[in-house]
């Protein structure tokens, strides 16, 4: 998520000679600074398991519980921050059975230990907290507890909190760079009511003030935000997936009156949705956890193994096609996309939320990859060239880093345009294929940088496309390919920000065949006899640049 909906009015893009570099005029705090930043009071513990054990009290819409911390110490340290927002109490941190003293500044939480906690120690302490969550006015768009009715009256209640983060309802160490290894979320429901987490359901239990418990076990790493509650009257029902490793469990949650519409549309969707990714990226990357879609009163949420739905059973996002050219109707968004996030944003997650781009365009990217799986490579590109209707060009996709910003939603669109046009420069479709299925293996339930995902591709294709990410990503300016003609011949040149830009570009003479060059940014001459700044064609269909013809 959180792609929104946009009717945009393409206006006439003009490309200036000279790019300008945008400048960031974002003001940020020492508390964007505490949520964003790794600082050693943060980098001197690795998280390895979570147990969060809260209660839902629907009716005073307020929660209370505990999250246990298990931990090993990177150096050693007497202090340590985690996260919780301001407006949630701590009740106590206890650890070794006593009371640890801490301070609040802002969403963090500064605990001191009695003594000092050694290096390569494994450890543990327990946050006991309580309060009132932030309510989410526009969830997914903004974070927090969703209380809704369903159609029957019955209380529906979720939550999601990308962006925002996890700290917006429960204590964490609130940085994405630090996913725990694998986690027990207990969640305790009234009566009559169920919860679905994420993971596999160990346990029911009846409790004595009259509300259940589920207690679900998540055997992968997981990032924080993808920790989900969901409460309502659930029904069940389940499949299985003969995938590249194994059997994979499918497991569906819905309100009951949605069960027939469900039944169908997951039924047309999963199954070729899992076999698109699997052919492009490799293995779904939680068997063990399986798969899961669970039906929310929000649209949806890339919640891991427990996919967050609420696109009412229909084709399209809402129902609209986001690329104009039919191709985006003729399968469910909400199940593509968020479970194209399993692989890209849950398998491979971005350490920094500046580095969003490695999970939106590259699932972005999926859906065209998932249309190109049942419909052919041509439709797949028509698809992601009608995307391009909702890219702005307003400012760069790679937000700041270290305050937890993330950057233009062009990360979405232009991100999966980038792509499309790295397939067509490494111009070998099995590699490709090979190389993002090398990028879920490589960094197979890690969290990488932006460096780390450029560099493995240009290894893999053997190319220098940094320059290529750069601009596209750094930048909010295309880059423009100028054509001149100097003595009867043509020459070309780019026109960009990005340092010592260049990128091979399919050009042809009307009628011909389409071959590469590569010009710099400085002119050189077009190597096609007869080429002219008349006859000469640009794929602009893989291309997303501007074109300068003097
Ligand atoms: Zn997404």
């Amino acid at each position: 998520m959180k792609i929104r909906l946009l009717l945009i009015l393409l206006l006439a893009a003009s490309l200036s000679a000279r790019a300008q570099l945008l400048e960031n005029k974002d003001a940020f705090t020492h508390a964007d600074t505490l949520r964003g930043s790794l600082s050693l009071l943060r980098t001197c513990y690795d998280i390895n398991y979570y147990h969060l054990d809260v209660k839902v009290n629907i009716d005073q819409k307020a929660i209370s519980g505990s999250n246990q911390f298990k931990f090993t110490a990177t150096q050693d340290f007497t202090k340590l921050q985690f996260d919780l927002f301001a407006n949630l109490n701590v009740d106590k941190v206890v650890y070794k059975g006593q009371t640890l003293p801490f301070t609040r500044e802002a969403n963090a939480v500064f605990v001191t230990f009695p003594q000092t906690i050694t290096k390569s120690s494994r450890d543990e302490f327990t946050v006991y907290y309580s309060g009132k969550p932030t309510i989410a006015v526009n969830a997914p768009w903004d974070g927090g507890f969703v209380f809704k009715k369903d159609s029957l009256g019955k209380p529906w209640v979720a939550t999601a909190c990308e962006g925002v983060g996890a700290s917006i309802w429960w204590p964490n160490k609130d940085h994405l760079s630090d996913e725990v290894d694998s986690m027990m979320i207990s969640i305790s429901v009234p009566k009559g009511l169920k919860d679905v987490s994420n993971g596999r359901l160990r346990k029911v239990t009846p409790l004595k003030d009259g509300y259940t418990r589920f207690d679900w076990f998540v055997a992968n790493p997981i990032n924080n935000y993808d920790v989900a509650a969901n409460i309502g009257d659930y029904t069940h029902f389940s499949d299985t997936y003969d995938g590249e490793k194994g059997k994979l469990t499918l497991d569906y949650w819905v309100l009951p009156a949605s069960l027939a519409k469900a039944k169908k549309q997951f039924g047309q969707n999963v199954k070729p949705m899992l076999k698109a990714f699997e052919y492009w990226f490799g293995p779904y990357p939680f068997y063990e956890d399986g798969y899961k879609l669970v039906e929310t009163p929000h649209l949806g949420m890339e919640h891991q193994s427990a996919t967050a739905y609420g696109n009412h059973f229909l084709n399209g996002y809402l129902g609209y096609d986001m690329s104009g050219t039919g191709w985006g109707l003729k399968w469910d968004y909400i199940i593509v996309h968020e479970s194209g996030h399993e692989w890209f944003g849950n398998n491979i997650t971005g350490k920094d939320l500046a580095d969003m781009w490695i999970h939106e365009s590259f699932t972005c990217y999926s859906e065209s990859l998932f249309i190109d799986n049942n419909w052919g490579k041509k439709a797949g590109q028509e698809y992601n060239n009608g995307l391009r209707a909702g890219i702005s060009n307003d400012s760069p996709i790679v937000g700041v880093y270290n305050v937890n910003k993330e950057g233009s939603g062009d990360m979405y669109p232009k991100g999966a345009v980038l792509l499309n046009m790295v397939r067509t420069i490494i111009n070998d479709d099995e590699k490709w294929r090979t190389i993002l299925r090398g990028l879920n293996s490589t960094f197979y339930h890690q969290t990488v940088t932006y460096d780390q995902v450029v560099n493995y591709i240009n290894t893999q294709s053997g190319k220098n496309l940094l320059p290529v990410f750069d601009q596209y990503l750094y930048y909010k300016n295309l880059p423009t390919l100028e054509f001149a003609t100097q003595d009867g011949k043509l020459l070309s040149r780019w026109i960009a920000d990005a340092q010592d830009f260049t990128m091979p570009v399919l050009v042809k003479i009307k009628g011909g065949e389409y071959k590469f060059i590569t010009p710099t940014n400085h002119f050189t001459p077009v190597a096609i006899d007869g080429a002219t700044e008349t006859n000469i064609e640009v794929d602009t269909f893989n291309y997303y640049i501007g074109i300068l013809k003097d």
